[in-house]
Parts: C-alpha cells; structure tokens; sequence
C-alpha cells in the first residue's frame, strides 16, 4: 500500500487541486497523485525521484502522535449508566451450517451406495 509522503509544492497541472499527494509503494520510486482528478506522474528514474521529493512538503500528521482529542462542548453528553446498560452487545455470529450432503448420483444409485 502506498504511503503518503507529503505534498508537493505545485498544483495539479491537470487541475490547479492544492496539495497534489507524493506517494510511494515500498521498493518503488515516489509519484504523484492528485485526489481531486486522479492524475498520477510516476517517477521513472532516481534524477526525478530526488527532484520531486525537493519538491515535496514533508506530511504534517504524525502518525505516532495521540488522536486528537474532541473537542470541549458547552453541555458535555454524558450516557447515565442505566441507559448504557442497555445497548445490546453485538452476539457473536453463528457459526455456518454443514454443507448438505451431496446428492446421489446415477452411478451411486445403481451401485446402492448413497
Ligand atoms: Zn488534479
């Protein structure tokens, strides 16, 4: 699956789309994808490669940081325990039924043995 590098620091040229995505797959060179139209621009060699990772925004999101948090309502919603109480636990699923036995066929029925 490919990773998001950063943004690259022109527009889409087919667009104008802000933000055009630098992707890489693992053991592949960097390309580009715009969201917006689908446009994609591989890099074909390492002299493209390095120039558009020069040309990339490093992805702000920080993949190790804690999700963020909610934010502060005036009125907090808060679930009293009695009504928690009372959502259903999802059951587990069944497990599938037996296959059916195959039906006799002509040769098993004239031998007698299904
Ligand atoms: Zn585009």
């Amino acid at each position: 699956m490919a990773q998001i590098l950063g943004r690259h620091i022109r527009p889409c040229p087919s667009c104008d789309f802000e933000g055009v995505h630098v992707k890489q797959n693992e053991g592949k060179l960097p390309y580009t994808h715009c969201p917006d139209c689908g446009l994609m621009c591989a890099a074909k060699n390492g002299q493209q490669a390095a120039g558009l990772l020069r040309n990339t925004r490093a992805n702000k999101i920080d993949q190790a940081a804690p999700p963020p948090a909610p934010p502060v309502a005036e009125k907090p919603i808060v679930v009293p325990p009695e009504v928690a109480a009372l959502a259903v636990p999802t059951p587990a699923p069944a497990p599938a039924p037996a296959a059916p036995a195959k039906p006799a066929g002509l040769w098993d029925s004239l031998m007698k043995r299904g």
